[in-house]
């Protein structure tokens, strides 16, 4: 039984004409789009973000560094570092997609749980980017949804296989926000920022034990925060297949993850946005269903 109605956020903007060779895999937005769309979950609950800039970003980010990205006035060094060719397209999606992560939120708050098809770019920090990521939607959607009080307090909780170093250190001084990230340790980033709680896997890991770890967590958090909404980083480079993870969870142990997630929130009263966070696969129709994993699960709800 899939429930219709299940809030879905999406902007057009997510995938653009970008080189299918590189690692980032940029069509993998649209490509989930109409993966959920084949599975029978996109009716009329679709939602669009306005099309971004960096003026809302300027809540959590240094201003100079998000203007000089948006006009390409970054140098080198820090465009290495974030590992994507600038574009305006490039512009466009990243500016957005926050605006994206915002709108889950706010859904979730309303319907009690909402999918972004996008989002959880957990390395980006206040005044530079890392790893694929610029601007950091986690931060700010928690941030913008307690200075407008629509909520009092949030857990931020990342299983994406990396750690979410940017996420931690945005927030760090922040004490109605916990960001809690379960990560394998031996991975990037090699160095790391602390969350408020941090757990770090060995490589190889496969899936009961990692099951235990994460619901275990996850209970006594939402035990012990009580938190408004929860930020659920769906990361699927957990995948023993994925070519940048380095663990051994199964297809079907990222199914049984995100049951266990949304499961638990909902058990607790407490409503969750998603966003689908990192994944890495030469095979991009494949990294697409993998992403469209946590949707179909919180379809069930
Ligand atoms: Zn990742």
């Amino acid at each position: 039984m899939n429930n219709p109605n299940l809030p879905l956020v999406y902007h057009p903007n997510y995938s653009f004409n970008f080189d299918p060779k590189h690692r980032f895999v940029m069509s993998k937005f649209a490509r989930l789009f109409q993966e959920v769309k084949t599975m029978g979950l996109v009716n009329n609950n679709v939602h669009n973000p306005e099309t971004g800039s960096p003026s809302p970003l300027e809540l959590v980010h240094c201003e100079q560094y998000i203007w000089d990205l948006w006009r390409n006035q970054l140098d080198i060094k820090m465009m290495r570092r974030i590992g994507l060719p600038w574009s305006e397209a490039l512009m466009a999606r990243t500016f957005t997609a926050p605006l994206g992560t915002l709108k889950t939120a706010e859904l979730a708050l309303e319907h009690g749980i909402a999918c972004h098809l996008a989002g959880g770019t957990h390395h980006a920090h206040f005044d530079f980017g890392s790893g694929f990521c610029m601007v950091n939607d986690l931060a700010f959607a928690a941030t913008h949804l307690i200075n407008t009080k629509k909520i009092t307090n949030a857990l931020i909780f990342d299983l994406d296989v990396h750690q979410g170093d940017g996420t931690a250190a945005m927030l760090k001084h922040n004490p109605y926000v916990f960001t809690c990230s379960i990560h394998c340790e031996k991975n990037f980033p090699f160095r790391k920022h602390a969350s408020d709680l941090d757990i770090g896997l060995e490589i190889g890991l496969s899936d009961t034990h990692y099951l235990e770890v994460v619901a275990s967590t996850l209970e006594s958090l939402l035990l012990d925060l009580n938190p408004d909404i929860v930020f659920y980083d769906a990361g699927v480079d957990i995948w023993q297949g994925d070519s940048l993870g380095k663990l051994d969870i199964s297809w079907l142990g990222i199914a049984k993850r995100d049951a266990l997630v949304l499961g638990l929130c909902q058990k607790h009263g407490i409503p969750v946005a998603t966003v689908i966070g990192g994944g890495y696969d030469k095979d991009h129709q494949r990294l697409a269903k993998r992403h469209a994993i946590v949707v179909q699960q919180a379809a069930k709800f």
